[in-house]
């Protein structure tokens, strides 16, 4: 018997090897496989742009340079129309349309993409009024004079206005750059505003909207609008003497994806705004834009165990998340 067990337990651990070894092998060839797939669909994306750059990028240059020609001299103008006017003039377009959904309710094929059902519909005309003549005052009486502000900085440091456009791999890499910036410090100033000191005085205010609209992304007190929604943006471009183009697309990128994360709809094929949403209404969770930081910190461990954290994904059909993950009938 005991033998019999011997030879049996001999018999099956090459067995057990060659099964451990062949599945190791699977897992590296699907590793391996998995790894060369992304690197030639990268490459590739990146010869298809860079081949379009290539052909519009002399587009590009030749109208930038007429441009620079007609406004010579008077290049703070094209600053400040790059800088601050075609980022304002975008955020309202997007957040004009948005408020249209908010106010009517309709169409009824964006309003069923609503995130804190029952909440908004419609949204209460005069809170709304209120905080659109403060976000109104922010970017007037703050954004602009910052942005008029940032000029002579930007031409001493290098000259935003200068003859040659960025390349795009330059471009690409600058915009990873202003997003690790503003990440860090829209992390750490936001968790300081979350402090009792200056949470009472200052930060109150824009959570005074535990279910968020668009417009809601710029209503907040002065302090607040200086230090933790325009520094953490204008860092960026600040340190790395950026070209004006640069400038434009990122002020523009960063002020529609904060109005997509405070918009309360989870829309197709957009970014998430489950996590933004979510600290409005927990308020002590979800601090950071990536979510890089908090989950470094851990502040995301409760919204890690809730069905918004299941919704938080790009979503790529058509299907409502709230109907396709539902809340648990408790929480329901
Ligand atoms: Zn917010
Ligand atoms: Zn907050």
């Amino acid at each position: 018997m005991k033998d019999n067990a011997g030879s049996e337990l001999k018999a099956k651990k090459p067995k057990q090897e060659g099964h451990i070894w062949g599945s190791m092998r699977r897992i590296a060839f699907i590793l391996g496989s998995g790894l060369l797939l992304s690197v030639a669909l990268w490459n590739s994306v990146m010869w298809h742009l860079q081949r379009f750059w290539g052909a519009s990028g002399h587009f590009w240059q030749a109208q930038w340079e007429r441009l620079l020609w007609n406004f010579e001299g008077k290049e703070w103008i094209l600053f400040i129309t790059g800088a601050a006017l075609v980022p304002g003039l975008l955020f309202w377009a997007f957040n004009g349309l948005l408020l249209v959904v908010d106010t009517t309710g309709k169409p009824g094929c964006i309003a069923r993409y609503r995130i804190q059902q029952g909440k908004n519909q419609p949204v209460d005309p005069v809170k709304l009024r209120q905080s659109i003549r403060t976000v109104l005052s922010n970017q007037y009486m703050i954004s602009f004079p910052m942005v008029v502000f940032l000029y002579p900085f930007l031409k001493w440091w290098g000259d935003p206005c200068r003859r040659e456009l960025p390349t795009f791999h330059w471009f690409l890499l600058e915009l990873a750059i202003f997003t690790l910036i503003e990440e860090v410090l829209f992390y750490y100033s936001h968790r300081l505003l979350h402090h009792p000191t200056f949470y009472k005085r200052i930060h109150k205010k824009h959570h005074e909207w535990t279910a968020p609209i668009g417009v809601i992304s710029l209503y907040a007190h002065p302090v607040e609008h200086v230090a933790s929604n325009m520094l953490p943006a204008a860092v960026g471009p600040l340190l790395m003497g950026a070209h004006l183009s640069s400038i434009t697309v990122w002020f523009s990128l960063a002020l529609i994806i904060t109005s997509i994360s405070h918009c309360g709809y989870h829309l197709p094929f957009l970014p998430s705004p489950e996590f933004h949403d979510y600290h409005h209404l927990k308020f002590n969770q979800c601090y950071g834009v990536l979510g890089v930081l908090d989950h470094l910190h851990g502040t995301d461990t409760m919204f890690k165990q809730t069905k918004a954290y299941e919704r938080h994904v790009l979503l790529l059909g058509f299907t409502p998340l709230s109907e396709s993950i539902p809340d648990s009938p408790k929480m329901a």
